[in-house]
């Protein structure tokens, strides 16, 4: 059978981008078909608008962090595709990296500069990308290969790579279509649930428009009978009677995790620091000073101060019980925990067990990582594995399992790189591909508007 092309993409995210790029990398013929407007739109939100693109560790630090069941199942891709494997990548497509506290970030600390790599890359391999396209179904054809149908176009093609993402922030467009697609199939999903979100919670020391961010906190998670099943720590943003930040976030995703219906959490705003010793310090100086150098902003110091027990306000401190009232909803996480059920998919390719020819990138299946660039890199590293297993069935690409981006050529874009594209291209050509520093930049062409607490630096 005659095919439109090889391989459709669906998707225009975090892995479809760099499905998309590694595909022209490696010659194969593809079409990528994306739901809104504009590509990326939740990757130029990624860090603050600085793209944590990854983390510092080796793959088995990663592996750690992630956790099982995902650490398991994304053992292959991230042996192929590790952190330093990613720096070399991004370096060699002109986006230098750099590390800060163990996140890699571009060295322009600018997401749309992730975003241009990615479009500039499709763009030079004369991809055809096919924006306001939803994808509404993908049906497999008697002799092989799939008809993907949209509600204004279908095509044929012997591979698809499935990456429409998780169900948060859907104004990105990331509605859960994908996992739709995927049970019209008969494939089997797990349930969807917010995995790195705020709480709402009911605490006398908060009032009403208090906003602080307070640098260090540890939380302990809890089950319903008082087992410790989880320790973050991070940053915690108070905003109201809403509490997010780092030690939030993950301590969330281990509740998600675990599936705990009945939980509790317990806050330690002097995390590194015994009761003996914290005891010691508050009786050298005053509670507000001590409290003050652990960044906690002067007006949540008195609400504090006032809050503490003057018999033991070190271990108070130490162990504050947060009054849960709900997790923020799944549209406001910054990740979804559940999605396409692992044992649907071989992770040593990506490839759908029960469809040959369809496979899998990113946050649609259920995968997910911790704050601090896993849940890029997870997106990243399996649209990686999955561009080198189709190319591998169709013969294009190196024989060698160790699958390394500087085993792959440099083909040469067929349009000159200093040609000038027109006017109604997306997104316009960068004319340099110098980093720029963050401060040097002026206000971007509509760039989506964080949310007000994804605003701060977060460093
Ligand atoms: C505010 C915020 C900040 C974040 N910061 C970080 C960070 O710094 N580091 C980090 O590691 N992770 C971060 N994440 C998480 C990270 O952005 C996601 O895990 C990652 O983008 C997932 O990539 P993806 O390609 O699987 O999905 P997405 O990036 O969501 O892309 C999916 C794409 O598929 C398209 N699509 C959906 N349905 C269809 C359809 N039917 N047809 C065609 N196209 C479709 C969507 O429009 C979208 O473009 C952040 C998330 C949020 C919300």
């Amino acid at each position: 059978m005659d095919f439109n092309t090889q391989l459709i993409i669906i998707g225009g995210g975090a892995a479809g981008l760099m499905a998309a790029a590694t595909a022209g990398e490696t010659g194969l013929k593809c079409i990528v078909l994306e739901r809104r407007h504009r590509p990326g739109l939740k990757l130029l939100m990624c860090g603050n608008n600085r793209c944590n693109i990854s983390h510092a560790g080796t793959p088995e630090d990663m592996k750690e962090a992630y956790g099982e069941p995902t650490a398991s199942f994304l053992d292959e891709a991230l042996r192929r595709f590790s952190s330093t494997a990613l720096r070399s990548l991004f370096s060699r497509w002109k986006v230098p990296t750099i590390v800060a506290r163990d996140r890699i970030y571009p060295a322009s600390e600018d997401a749309d500069d992730v975003l241009h790599c990615f479009t500039d890359k499709i763009r030079d391999f004369e991809i055809p990308f096919m924006t306001n396209c939803p994808v509404s179904s993908i049906e497999p054809l008697p002799d092989g290969g799939f008809m993907i149908k949209s509600p204004s176009l279908s095509l044929t093609a012997k591979y698809v790579l499935l990456a429409t993402g998780g169900y948060s922030y859907p104004k990105t467009g990331s509605v859960g279509d994908g996992q739709r697609i995927a049970a019209d199939l008969g494939l089997n999903l797990t349930e969807p649930r917010p995995g790195l979100a705020g709480v709402t919670v009911a605490q006398p020391w908060l009032q009403p428009g208090e906003k602080a961010d307070i640098q260090q906190a540890e939380i302990t998670v809890y089950d319903g009978e008082q087992r410790r099943i989880a320790v973050t720590r991070g940053n915690l943003l108070v905003e109201g009677d809403c509490l997010r930040g780092t030690a939030i976030f993950d301590a969330v995703r281990q509740i998600s995790r675990h599936n705990l219906q009945d939980f509790s959490l317990v806050l330690d705003l002097f995390p590194g620091t015994s009761v003996t010793s914290l005891q010691s310090l508050l009786s050298r100086g005053s509670l507000a000073s001590a409290l003050a150098k652990q960044d906690i902003p002067h007006p949540l110091c008195e609400l504090f101060a006032d809050a503490a027990p003057s018999s033991s306000p070190a271990q108070f401190f130490k162990r504050i019980p947060l009054d849960v009232k709900e997790i923020r909803p799944l549209k406001e996480a910054i990740v979804t925990v559940g999605g396409i059920a692992l044992q649907e998919i071989d992770p040593k390719t990506m490839e759908c067990k029960r469809f040959p020819g369809l496979f899998f990138a990113g946050e649609l299946m259920d995968i997910d990582g911790p704050t601090g660039g896993f849940n890029l890199h997870a997106a990243f590293a399996t649209a990686r594995l999955a561009i080198a297993s189709i190319a591998d069935q169709c013969g294009q690409s190196p024989k060698s399992k160790q699958f390394q981006p500087s085993q792959y050529q440099d083909r040469q874009p067929s349009r000159p790189q200093s040609s000038r594209w027109s006017s109604n291209t997306y997104p316009p050509k960068r004319q340099s591909s110098a980093p720029r520093k963050r401060s040097d930049r002026g206000d971007r062409w509509d760039k989506p508007e964080p949310p007000s607490w994804n605003r701060r630096p977060n460093r």
